[in-house]
């Protein structure tokens, strides 16, 4: 029924009718819980080890409140330690095995493509190619049973605002979802912004752009005509264009006028959100919004404009539950961004923003959350509440080349300048504590305070494909000529991504994505030669014990801490997705972004002088924990992100299925 909303909606338009269409929120009966309240409050990728020294130091006096309160211990991740895997298991108290979630990526043994793990979206069906029979719509890509829906079935209110990877919104009636990470933008991607400029060169426009584009504009007259490229068109497959025109009225102001509507920018300042509709055919249409940013008009032309949100008041795709929660939410806030990965990485990454802009931006963002997390928090018609935040997360990844002094992209003058940006991120999140606790927190509730995993510094990248090749488990063209022992000369190594020249046929294992290693299995992938068994067994404790062997040649420190292999460590209906190896990288080493994508370079390690700068998704567990308050005592050693479901369940009194494996980290009898 979800999925037709939208296409009654616009079958409605066509027959002119108004129906009623989404449910509202406020239209159910006005809720009071009775009972005692649970709020547990996220925060992506806070490390217990600049929390502690920053709480050490006096400057997260709230979190030391809490902790002095009730209780404080680190939180065990998942292997591996990053957002998919960790808050799937913080949703269904299971392993990866238990959910299918085991990176950012998955790969399909047919043809060893990489794919998104977490992102799964169906075009609307047109019948004709003009009338929608069925609108667009995420996939469920998680297996296993949130807790919220087993705590809904019981009748508890649950809010949940922002959760990682609780797109697409689930029925958790009589409750309310907003999701969060994994949201797609309006071209249906993960984040892509614009960047347009008259002074964009040739060799520019020709190199990739991670999660951008970019599109060369002229000035004629003081006028420039270009256009928003946004989703793709479910017939004719391009990407369906919005007029987009400026007006340059002199050095600080701009005319912008797009669908239709006209703004006054300034320049150097962020610009509201603007609404805009893409006509999909005369009877379907799709409302995003962006904001844009000016950085001059002479004497270049240089803008900014934001990944395209879907709009929370009109959703392309169902985005919230009920389907109508976003407009409420939206009618009570005003626009806000949809995009599920919220802080845009990569345009400073590709050095199109400056750190004083991205982290306005961020700051910007953080705020429009959190006037929907209060707005919502006030009703109090929930039992259980649950909000997250990624901005701590998004934080330490691109500034972390600033904390730490041994990075190859740090330096003195950006340090002095950007050094405290992790950290006043983590002091706003303080005191956005401290106010919840205060103004929010009674004898009847309870609080809770989490990551999902720690930080590491991404000092250096290894090439696991390199190394596969070097040491005889990965083959490509040309290798058959090389002598016995015979070291690979670096002209022979093959260029691009998605294994380039290889031999599959006499490949054993290849690496994909942030941290793992699959074999070619005979019976699974495509050109298998890897026999189940023996032969299975043996190449799984030589290749982990060879890795665990291998040192960095510029300091001959370990490589790795950890490598996970499959069977010991994942359970479960989904284990047949999962890699055979899994790194486990020590503090600074990181798989290189070329292995994710399957790509083979010629030198093994190399240094990362990319912003993104810090990491944990493929860190070895052990090192690479969480952190978690509450204001009562934690009644568990060694509490882990699993024990989350049975801890909520707990204290509802709603049952826990068998099929979760941690246990409350709460003592109820007492
Ligand atoms: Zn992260």
């Amino acid at each position: 029924m979800l999925k037709n909303i939208g296409v009654l909606r616009s079958l409605s338009f066509i027959l002119g009718i108004a129906l009623l269409l989404s449910v509202s929120c406020s239209d159910r009966r006005d809720y009071v819980p009775s009972g005692s309240k649970l709020i547990i409050l996220g925060f992506d990728g806070v490390d217990p080890g600049w929390m502690n020294k920053w709480m050490e130091e006096g400057k997260l006096p709230n979190l030391q409140r809490l902790k002095e309160l009730g209780d404080y211990s680190e939180l065990q991740s998942t292997i591996p330690p990053q957002s998919p895997v960790a808050w799937s298991s913080f949703a269904t108290g299971t392993n990866p095995g238990g959910h299918g979630i085991y990176d950012f990526v998955k790969r399909h043994p047919e043809n060893y493509m990489p794919d998104v793990a977490v992102m799964d979206l169906q075009p609307p069906e047109l019948m004709l190619g003009l009338f929608p029979t069925s609108s667009a719509h995420g996939e469920v890509t998680r297996g296993g049973t949130a807790f919220w829906k087993i705590a809904a079935d019981s009748g508890i209110h649950s809010t949940v605002l922002f959760v990682p990877y609780t797109f697409p919104p689930e029925d958790i009636s009589p409750g309310k979802m907003m999701s969060g990470l994994g949201t797609p933008d309006l071209r249906g991607t993960n984040s892509t912004f614009t960047y347009m400029a008259t002074d964009l060169t040739s060799e520019e426009l020709s190199q990739p752009v991670g999660g951008g584009k970019l599109v060369k504009v002229n000035v004629i007259n003081g006028e420039v005509a270009t256009y928003l490229e946004t989703l793709v068109h479910p017939k004719k497959n391009e990407r369906i264009r919005v007029p987009l025109n400026f007006s340059i009225r002199d050095d600080r102001t701009v005319e912008v006028r797009l669908d239709e509507r006209s703004t006054i920018l300034k320049v150097g300042t962020w610009s509201e959100w603007l609404p805009f509709r893409v006509k999909i055919t005369p009877f379907l249409k799709a409302a995003g919004i962006c904001r844009c940013y000016v950085f001059s008009t002479t004497p270049e032309f240089r803008l900014y404009v934001t990944p395209l949100s879907m709009d929370p008041s009109d959703p392309y795709m169902p985005m919230s539950f009920p389907d109508g929660f976003s407009r409420e939410l939206f009618e009570k806030v005003g626009y806000f961004k949809t995009v599920g990965w919220a802080y845009d990485t990569s345009v400073l990454n590709e050095e199109r923003l400056s750190e004083a802009q991205w982290l306005e931006a961020m700051k910007m963002i953080t705020a429009e959350r959190e006037r929907i997390f209060y707005s919502e928090l006030e009703r109090r018609d929930w039992d259980l509440f649950i909000c997250a935040f990624t901005d701590t997360d998004r934080a330490a990844h691109m500034f972390y080349r600033y904390l730490d002094i041994g990075h190859p992209g740090y330096d003195p003058i950006g340090a002095a300048q950007f050094g405290d940006a992790l950290e006043s991120t983590y002091r706003h999140m303080d005191r956005f504590v401290g106010e919840v606790m205060d103004k929010y927190v009674d004898e009847e509730t309870t609080l809770i305070v989490m990551s999902d995993h720690g930080f590491h510094s991404f000092r250096r990248g290894f090439n696991t494909n390199t190394w596969l090749a070097q040491n005889g488990y990965l083959f490509f063209e040309g290798m058959e000529k090389l002598l016995p022992g015979q070291e690979i000369p670096e002209e022979m190594y093959p260029q691009g991504d998605f294994f380039p020249k290889v031999v599959w046929e006499k490949t054993k294992a290849y690496a994909l994505g942030t941290g793992q290693i699959y074999f070619n299995l005979k019976g699974r992938e495509a050109k298998g030669i890897v026999k189940p068994g023996e032969e299975y067994d043996h190449l799984l404790d030589e290749i982990a014990m060879k890795l665990m062997e291998v040192r960095d040649p510029l300091n001959g420190k370990p490589v790795f801490s950890a490598i996970y292999k499959s069977k010991d460590v994942y359970r479960g209906d989904y284990i047949s997705a999962a890699p055979e190896l899994q790194l486990g990288f020590a503090e600074g080493y990181r798989t290189s972004k070329e292995t994710m994508l399957g790509g083979i370079p010629p030198a093994l390690i190399t240094n990362n002088l990319s912003k993104w700068s810090g990491d944990h998704s493929a860190s070895a567990m052990e090192e690479t924990p969480g952190v978690l308050f509450a204001n009562r005592p934690i009644d568990k050693d060694n509490p882990a992100i699993i024990d989350f479901a049975p801890t909520a369940l707990g204290f509802f009194d709603v049952g826990t299925p068998p099929v979760m494996e941690g246990s409350s980290f709460f003592d109820y009898t007492k």
